[in-house]
């Protein structure tokens, strides 16, 4: 029985993890929930699962929290709180870690995960593309089993270990992309796109950040980030390629040229009930590919003209440790202005390239170098965005 920590459990992968759960009592139970904010999600999910400990990183909702668990007839641990989820990731008595918090508030949370030497099935790639080499020694130092939930990263890990020994003769990672709900669409002028436009994911449902992350090709920049460090993976030999219907998750070239892939449907329900069973597999509720139905595949390479963001993240890989980090915090900033109509579609991207500009820190060392370089490339992207 895995005894599971869900981080940022009232958000998109946090719900479907939760259902996957539900569904397999025998094998595992929920034993902690810890979300951002939002107090009556997070009181409803505790309700329903009944874990031992939840934890909101909103301190000021924490009163809220108590009343509505009090309510509910949960009586456990409540901690509350910035370093609240960081120290359910630590605590000994979860084996199991879904790290499903957005943004770089996941990065802390990872390496104390990783320090603790859990079983840390991650969605946020935020804290790969920050930590990178830190994070992924960590995992190695102390033990810890890093599974990737990002859809790509859970395929091309699938293709990997599908392949036995020759998975060590990897030749190149192909990364699938869906393209958003622009790229197909060279008629829309990006400078005029609005939030709703943008949101309107074409083939996955997801939160919202991912969801505008996705329509700049910024999502697929950090998973090539993502890959790099999780697959110790040169730059050079990732490559993305338009996928629009969302089949194939990602492939894995061989040294021989033969091309493995793994194909679904598009719910992360899949890549989760992966990471929770592996190197098993478990039923799940996910709708099957009809392989008769599904119609064409198509595949073309991606335009890194209109979708500067994707270079970026080539560039930054290629800069250092620092870079990935100045462009994740600058993009987090810039999708929220422009969730919030201060700065339009394509002064995403101008922010981004303004701020990695702007910063040159020294190379980070440990946890704090990250926390340190985040924060101030999180200032000068707010004070650029006000002059945009
Ligand atoms: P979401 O916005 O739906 O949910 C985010 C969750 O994080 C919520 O539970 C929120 O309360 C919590 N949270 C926010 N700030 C927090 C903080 N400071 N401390 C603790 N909890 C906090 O986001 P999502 O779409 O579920 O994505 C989560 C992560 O998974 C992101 O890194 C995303 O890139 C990655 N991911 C998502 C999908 C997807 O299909 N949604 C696919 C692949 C990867
Ligand atoms: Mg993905």
């Amino acid at each position: 029985m895995q005894n599971i920590a869900i981080l940022g459990a009232t958000g998109s992968i946090g719900r479907s993890a939760l259902c996957v759960i539900a569904n397999h009592p025998d094998r595992y139970r929920v034993g902690a929930l810890a979300a951002g904010s939002d107090a009556r999600a997070l009181a409803a999910a505790a309700i329903a699962a009944g874990p031992e400990a939840v934890a909101i990183a909103d301190a000021s909702r924490e009163g809220e929290l108590r009343d509505l668990l009090a309510a509910g007839g949960w009586r456990g641990e409540i901690l509350s709180g910035p370093q609240a989820a960081g120290r359910l990731a630590a605590d000994s008595r979860f084996d199991t870690v879904i790290h499903a918090i957005v943004g770089a508030a996941g990065v802390g949370p990872a390496f104390a995960a990783a320090a603790a030497g859990k079983r840390l099935l991650l969605a946020n790639k935020e804290s790969v593309v920050c930590g990178g080499s830190l994070l992924m020694n960590t995992v190695a130092r102390c033990g810890a089993a890093l599974l990737p939930v990002d859809s790509e990263h859970n395929a091309i890990f699938q293709c990997l270990h599908a392949s036995g020994e020759g998975g060590r003769q990897a030749a190149r990672i192909w990364l699938t992309c869906s393209g958003g709900p622009f790229h197909a669409r060279p008629e829309v002028d990006l400078a005029k796109v609005g939030p709703e436009q943008a949101l309107a994911h074409p083939t996955w449902k997801m939160g919202r950040k991912i969801s505008i992350d996705s329509a700049t090709l910024m999502n697929k920049g950090l998973e090539v980030i993502e890959a790099h460090h999780l697959f110790d993976f040169p730059a050079d030999r990732i490559s993305v390629v338009i996928h629009p219907q969302s089949v194939v998750h990602s492939m894995v070239e061989f040294a021989d040229g033969a091309v493995v892939a793994e194909l679904g449907t598009a719910d992360m329900k899949l890549p989760i009930a992966y990471c929770l069973a592996y190197p098993e597999r478990i039923a799940g509720d996910v709708k099957r590919l009809d392989i008769t139905r599904m119609g064409p595949l198509t595949f073309s390479a991606p335009d890194t003209e209109r979708f500067p963001q994707l270079a970026m993240a080539f560039e930054a890989i290629r800069a250092g440790a620092a870079a990935p980090i100045i462009l994740n915090g600058a993009n987090e900033i810039a999708v929220q202005e422009f969730l919030d109509g201060r700065i339009g579609f394509t002064a995403i991207a101008e922010l981004c390239r303004r701020t990695l500009e702007r910063l040159h820190p020294a190379e980070p060392g440990s946890l704090e170098d990250i926390l340190a370089i985040d924060a101030e490339a999180r200032r000068t992207a707010l004070a650029l965005a006000a002059g945009l």
